[in-house]
């Protein structure tokens, strides 16, 4: 999962990008409201990390944007401990949550998590999808509660295509949500991984079907096409 930070403050906004990279998200981290929007038009975010207070302008016109756009994208908005304001504008202006400073490094990552869970229609940090479970805050998996041995881009790929279940995920957009800007990742990287991940749920009844030319669709197997 790949998460877009816009913080000014640049002990702050380095604290939170390495805090949420060691949660095992890709990040990447902007200053400014314009290389925000810039990022956010070539790139893909599963969450977007936002301060209020920019030097270029105002973290509101961006949800504002994102908002009259139709796009659903997770904004968790950062704001002063005394702000009761700010917040309920960022609320009432389409922010999914808030988080008051100084940020808890803990709870960041927390609020992150729920977010993208609720965003997928996924309410708890651990599901299942027949034998197989996920546990998003651990980042491991269980086969019938026995833990997968799985790298940290076989889980990235797991935990993507899980948490988009049923849906056909493209190989672009597995790229997009393991690596920040920089970052190189090649589709027969993808392919390798989704080979690898195949192998260790196979017997579990869920398969990771592909889709010719679209990509993959992870599916309980007794729904897979013939
Ligand atoms: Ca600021």
């Amino acid at each position: 999962m790949r998460i877009l930070v816009v913080e000014d403050d640049r002990t702050l906004g380095k604290a939170m990008s390495a805090s949420l990279e060691l949660a095992g998200f890709a990040v990447d981290w902007v200053c400014r409201v314009a290389d925000a929007r810039h990022l956010m038009g070539g790139e893909h975010f599963d969450a977007l990390v936002l301060d209020l207070g920019l030097p270029d302008g105002d973290g509101y016109d961006l949800v504002r944007t994102l908002r009259h756009k139709g796009e659903a994208l997770p904004v968790l908005i950062l704001t002063a401990r005394d702000a009761v304001e700010d917040r309920v504008q960022g609320l009432d202006l389409g922010a999914d949550d808030y988080i008051v400073k100084p940020v808890a490094m803990a709870e960041l990552q927390a609020r992150v998590r729920a977010l993208i869970r609720r965003s997928a229609g996924t309410g708890s940090a651990s599901f299942s999808i027949g034998a197989l479970t996920l546990d998003t805050a651990g980042r491991r998996a269980f086969l019938d509660g026995r833990p997968l041995d799985l790298s940290g881009r076989e889980w990235g790929v797991l935990e993507y295509l899980a948490t988009h279940v049923h849906r056909i995920v493209s190989k672009e957009q597995l790229i997009q949500a393991l690596t920040s800007l920089g970052q190189d990742l090649s589709e027969n990287a993808i392919e390798a991984y989704v080979h690898r991940v195949r192998g260790k749920i196979e017997g579990s009844g869920t398969v990771i079907r592909t889709v010719r030319g679209l990509g993959y669709m992870l599916e309980q197997a007794d729904e897979a096409a013939p």
